[in-house]
């Protein structure tokens, strides 16, 4: 921290590893300082708040929101567990006067006087309506329910995952995303998603360290077992060497994460964009 420092952002959670930033810790340490403090809440804006604490043994809802003096704005995904299109999201502001800072004024254009809310400019008024429409159509209970069935998901999956001595969770927070690593230095845990892709299962693939995560959804609440069962197979045949995918990854995914030259990878990424764009 030093004097050039406006604001610190924290995760609640953050999509990697599903993990909630100790948001009232941080406050304490922004409240002396006395910068602004965001909590990024956009994947968990919908589901966090709708968790039932009695659902899980032991755990006390974290605070991270509006209910700590210290934070000024959180931002929230309607496009996520709102259930709304993409391209409609929400930023939440302590006051109104921290508010006027996003607003764009210009007064010196030869076209008149021009104030928009945002930066980007002219939004699609269909994109409110149909995030107006999501969020009636769910409710409070719609979302609570929602919340509930994803949660049970979790829980499942950290205990199915916990009870298999080769893999190790990462994060202890139950939230939508349960991410693991390997435990078993004879297991790469990039093969491991090369022969879960191969079954049709499509993990988010995570570096530093090489792990794995599934987001669970309304969609996948139902496949936990399934997973498992796969994972459990493909863990045994990573071990014993059998490699042969049929769409192999790893070795891309690996030497990604050996490599201590970003902007090497960061070319090649903006090279594979262009080529995704010319064919
Ligand atoms: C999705 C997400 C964002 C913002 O992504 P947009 O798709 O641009 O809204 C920010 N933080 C987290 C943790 C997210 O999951």
């Amino acid at each position: 921290m030093n004097k050039n420092v406006i604001l610190v952002y924290a995760s609640a959670p953050g999509y990697p590893h599903g993990i909630i930033d100790p948001v009232e810790d941080i406050a304490r340490c922004v409240s002396s300082w006395g910068c602004c403090l965001h909590v990024d809440a956009c994947l968990g804006g919908f589901i966090l708040p709708f968790i039932d604490d009695s659902q899980v043994e032991g755990m006390k809802k974290p605070k991270y929101g509006f209910e700590i003096p210290a934070v000024t704005s959180m931002s929230i995904d309607t496009h996520k567990y709102g259930c709304a299109h993409k391209g409609s999201s929400v930023v939440l502001y302590r006051s109104r006067s921290i508010r006027k800072f996003q607003y764009t004024a210009v007064t010196s254009w030869t076209g008149g006087m021009y104030i928009s809310p945002s930066q980007p400019g002219s939004r699609s008024g269909a994109l409110i309506a149909q995030t107006w429409a999501a969020l009636n159509y769910f409710g409070y209970d719609g979302y609570a329910k929602m919340a509930k069935s994803i949660i049970k998901a979790s829980l499942l999956l950290r205990k199915r995952i916990s009870n298999i001595p080769q893999l190790e969770l990462i994060g202890k927070d139950v939230t939508m995303i349960v991410a693991w690593k390997s435990a078993d230095k004879d297991i790469d845990i990039y093969v491991v998603n090369d022969l879960l892709t191969d079954m049709g299962w499509h993990l988010s693939v995570l570096h530093s360290p090489p792990a794995l995560h599934y987001c669970i959804t309304s969609a996948n609440v139902d496949s936990i077992e399934l997973l498992v069962n796969d994972l459990l197979n493909v863990v045994t045949c990573a071990k014993s060497g059998k490699r042969n995918s049929k769409n192999s990854k790893a070795p891309i995914y690996g030497m990604a994460n050996k490599m201590s030259n970003t902007g090497i990878v960061d070319d090649l990424l903006k090279d594979i964009q262009d080529s995704i764009d010319q064919a």
